[in-house]
């Protein structure tokens, strides 16, 4: 499974760096943002390094379903019972600050949500 060394979210998912987990199998790891724009808002991550979503390819699909389906498990899991929004940031552009795929699930009582 690719591993970059330099890459924060490798490490986390490598427990070089901790992280608090939310759910972890063969394929993802999904740990709590350290700066949550949500009461509740975890970011869903695939343990092979992929940089980005403009990288997947047809072999990716499978691990994208999976991490789709995970999303609103994890948050009936964490107690989220009235909905949620996910997020992927892709390239500069797009708002991505940790190269390393990530899904954002963020969830919990309203108001944070604007727009
Ligand atoms: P991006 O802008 O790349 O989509 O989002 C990166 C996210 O990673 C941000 O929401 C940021 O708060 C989170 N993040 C950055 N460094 C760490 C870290 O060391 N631990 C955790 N748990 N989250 C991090
Ligand atoms: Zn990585």
């Amino acid at each position: 499974m690719s591993h970059d060394p330099d890459c924060l979210f490798c490490k986390i998912v490598a427990g070089q760096i901790p992280s608090r987990k939310a759910y972890e199998d063969e394929l993802v790891l999904a740990f709590h943002d350290i700066h949550p724009w949500a009461p509740v808002h975890v970011l869903i991550v695939p343990k092979q390094h992929i940089a980005m979503m403009s990288e997947l390819g047809d072999e990716h699909v499978q691990l994208l379903g999976h991490m789709s389906v995970l999303a609103p498990k994890l948050m009936r899991d964490l107690g989220v019972t009235n909905g949620f929004r996910t997020v992927i940031n892709t390239g500069p552009d797009g708002g991505q600050e940790v190269y390393h795929l990530h899904m954002h699930v963020m969830g919990g009582p309203r108001p944070w949500l604007k727009g």
